[in-house]
């Protein structure tokens, strides 16, 4: 019997046969990604019809048939679809999961409505998604681009209609945007879609009122995960019409449906949020490479420090580079490293710091002070037996939140209140120990104390709007120093910034993770970018023991190329990727040996497949315990991603064979933190 495979939203790495609808017998193919309701089980269920006019995988008294095809709308284009049975492939995930959580909410769920009705709604819906062009709206200037500018567009508007990959480098403030906005605006002159991805929400804003700004009269979408349903559902239903000319959006975006597609651009495509870290653990920037393939587009990743990864492509001919190595009106800023070994410092702050500060202060500036710790200091210490204040339900420390008077677990949200005498020892000296935000703010508070002093980090901007205002206020130069963490430290231009100070930062220096390095040069290169990015020019001071470290030097020097080729040369000798490819098994339960039993067993089982592959030991990760959970993992490495592959689906029978129920296990296939 012939049938069509559906995906539905099950943990099962299989489809369903149904038989096909009589209306669609005789052109078959028609039916493959429209969304279809069927009947599963006992109830209804939404599903995506993947393969149309098959042999059916069951007995035929068994198979059922599609309820309703909505033959409304359009079905999801190929290459959505082979993006999709890609990522479900690679990073061995359940096809229809994948498939249907792809989809905006409202698409995922059986309609209530009869047909008739449904329908009528959604005309309703298309009449209010299609945004009339404000004709009125003056379009900013297109300002002169520089010749490296010029370059880039001109590199990437040749390839039309064939796959390019191109990694567009540019200096912090060298007009990477500019070079998206013209590429951009030439599409939209071709009467194609751009797609454009961007690492966080907070930068859509941004990003979208420049493109607004540029293109009045074009219909322009944001699509990102807080975003009301109903919206999102229309961001998504414009794309896919190709109403919307302009898509910018969070990694979700790479899924949207673009008839029309002309290009995608990666921008910060270096930053670790374009990896999922639950579920479909997948990279956007990967598969958006895939997709620009699948659809012979260019594709554009940007970045002031692109992955290693990149780079190594774009060193290997995989890629083209191309470099944006100076600022358009504006200089670079020169950075300093402050050596603070032997000196005494104020809550951290070293009188030299200090004084720049009060210099910008005087000249009416603004300064920047960055520091990867919210909270007021990391731990609560006795000083007589050294116990730092422990968090009950993880094997982490809890952070003193000084203007709440609480101790918060920055892993798993457990609080208390301020103890005032050591638990172990009854000693009542408990001292702060280690630096965050709120002890840097009152620090200044403190020095400085004509300073309008400003905090951001995740507690200062839980309201919707926080961060908004905030910016608001620091354009309206209602603010002189500004205490924040790494949420300041992308994209955002201030021109009255002029100083950047960055305390705390060694820290990465030595943690075991190899990617610590390549975190620290990227933020670092991030936040000092944020000082004079007008006419006035700006400075960066960081603090450090370990002045003449490598990384602090090319920092200095803004020496993106001298740091990833010496970063490159160390992944090589010691086999880390981009020179081999890696999976992480992640494991956790209530009670340790439980986590301990299944990873070993599951190491067995792979070393039985015997895959050239090299398994390690299980280890507990840096945080071991969180919420009550142990946690516990597996790092799979080799030098062949097919090898790897191959091994991942032979072993992946094992890992859930294997599990019981009081073990949750995960595969992070390419992961970012092992
Ligand atoms: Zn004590
Ligand atoms: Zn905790």
């Amino acid at each position: 019997m012939r049938v069509a495979r559906v995906a539905l939203d099950v943990p099962l790495c299989t489809l369903f046969d149904y038989a096909m609808p009589e209306e669609y017998r005789l052109a078959p193919d028609s039916l493959v990604g429209r969304r279809v309701v069927v009947p599963f089980g006992r109830a209804r269920s939404v599903g995506i019809v993947l393969e149309s006019d098959v042999e059916a995988h069951v007995a035929e008294r068994r198979i059922r048939a599609i309820g309703r095809v909505f033959d409304d709308e359009p079905p999801l284009p190929g290459d959505v679809l082979e993006v999709l049975r890609f990522a479900s492939d690679y990073y061995h995930h359940p096809v229809g999961q994948v498939l249907l959580n792809a989809l905006p909410q409202k698409l995922r769920r059986v309609p209530v409505r009869d047909g008739s009705r449904a329908t009528k709604a959604a005309a309703a819906d298309t009449a209010q998604r299609v945004t009339p062009p404000a004709e009125s709206a003056a379009a900013a200037p297109e300002p002169q681009l520089t010749g490296a500018q010029q370059r880039a567009v001109h590199a990437v508007l040749s390839s039309r209609d064939t796959f390019a990959p191109f990694v567009l480098h540019g200096v912090t403030g060298g007009g990477k945007t500019e070079v998206y906005l013209q590429v951009v605006a030439e599409l939209l002159r071709r009467g194609r879609q751009a797609l454009v991805l961007v690492p966080e929400i907070n930068l859509t804003p941004q990003l979208t009122e420049r493109f607004r700004g540029r293109f009045p009269g074009v219909t322009l979408v944001t699509l990102h995960s807080h975003l009301a349903e109903g919206e999102r559902m229309r961001a998504w239903r414009a794309a896919q019409d190709g109403v919307a000319a302009v898509v910018i959006g969070t990694r979700l975006a790479v899924f949207a449906p673009l008839p029309r597609l002309g290009a995608i651009v990666v921008d910060e495509e270096h930053d670790a949020s374009y990896k999922q870290q639950e579920g479909l653990r997948y990279s956007a920037r990967d598969l958006a490479l895939l997709r620009a393939k699948l659809r012979g587009v260019p594709v554009v990743l940007g970045s002031a420090t692109p992955s290693l990864e990149s780079y190594a492509n774009a060193m290997g001919g995989r890629y083209r580079l191309l470099e944006l190595p100076s600022r358009p009106g504006a200089r670079l800023p020169a950075v300093r490293c402050l050596d603070t070994r032997g000196q005494r410092l104020w809550h951290g702050l070293s009188g030299a710091l200090l004084e720049a500060l009060q210099a910008r202060l005087e000249r009416g500036e603004q300064s920047l002070l960055f520091v990867n710790r919210r909270g007021y200091a990391p731990v609560l210490m006795c000083l007589a037996c050294a116990w730092t204040s422990p968090c009950t339900r993880c094997s982490a420390r809890l952070v003193l939140h000084t203007s709440e008077r609480r101790l918060r677990c920055h892993y798993c949200g457990h609080e208390e209140a301020v103890t005032r005498v050591c638990p172990t020892c009854g000693n009542q000296d408990l001292t702060p120990a280690g630096h965050g935000t709120q002890r840097l703010e009152s620090a200044l508070r403190e020095a400085l104390p004509a300073a309008r002093v400003l905090r951001i980090d995740r507690d200062t901007t839980r309201r919707r709007d926080a961060f908004a205002t905030m910016q608001a206020r620091i354009r309206a130069n209602e603010v002189d120093i500004l205490v924040g963490t790494q949420m300041l430290a992308k994209g955002h231009d201030f021109p009255r910034l002029t100083l950047v100070g960055v305390v705390n930062a060694d820290g990465a220096l030595y943690t075991s993770d190899f990617r610590a390095s390549e975190r620290l040069y990227a933020q670092l290169t991030q936040v000092a970018g944020r000082a004079g990015r007008s006419e006035l020019a700006g400075e960066v001071l960081i603090q450090s023991n370990f002045p003449t470290h490598p990384l602090y030097e090319a920092v200095c020097r803004q020496d993106y190329a001298a740091f990833a080729t010496g970063a490159l040369d160390e992944r090589r000798q010691l086999g880390f990727p981009p020179y081999s490819h890696h999976a992480l098994l992640r494991a956790e339960a209530a009670r340790r040996e439980r986590v301990d039993d299944y990873l070993a067993r599951a190491a067995e089982a792979g070393a039985a497949l015997r895959f050239p592959v090299e398994i390690y030991d299980p280890v507990p990760p840096l945080v071991a315990r969180v919420g009550g959970r142990e946690r516990g993992q597996l790092l799979v490495q080799s030098s062949s991603r097919n090898e790897l592959q191959r091994f991942l689906s032979a072993w992946y029978p094992q890992l859930e064979g294997t599990a019981t129920r009081s073990v949750r296990w995960s595969l992070d296939v390419d992961p970012l933190e092992v």
